[in-house]
């Protein structure tokens, strides 16, 4: 699989969902999700990519985390960062529904 990569910064600065400007001053969201085991990221950890979803016709940013990184040690592939709780949980259905028709996650770990 090949995806582009986002800069740290453009992605770190957008919803994921509703591609609002986050500002540091802003409390924000992120959750995280698990791969399927044959999906490799590994030339992509630590970086920002852009994935297409399946059950809806949109991309979004998604955090490929490092390896030894707390993330990663919990079991999370990739994070999602998000405005609010609303755009989280939007974001979180749409990749439920992704996991039983695309081929990328394994579970959404949404807390
Ligand atoms: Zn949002």
């Amino acid at each position: 699989m090949e995806f582009n990569i986002i800069p740290d910064k453009e992605a770190l600065s957008e919803c994921a969902w509703c591609q609002s400007h986050i500002t540091e001053y802003m409390e924000v969201f992120g959750f995280g999700a698990k791969l399927k085991p044959n999906v490799d990221l590994s030339e992509y950890e630590g970086h920002c990519i852009e994935i297409g979803l399946v059950s809806e016709e949109k991309s979004v940013y998604m955090m490929v985390t490092g390896q030894g990184s707390e993330a990663k040690n919990e079991g999370k592939d990739g994070m999602f960062l998000v405005c609010s709780e609303a755009c989280g949980k939007k974001l979180k259905n749409v990749l439920e529904k992704d996991i039983s028709i695309g081929k990328m996650f394994k579970t959404v770990m949404y807390d």
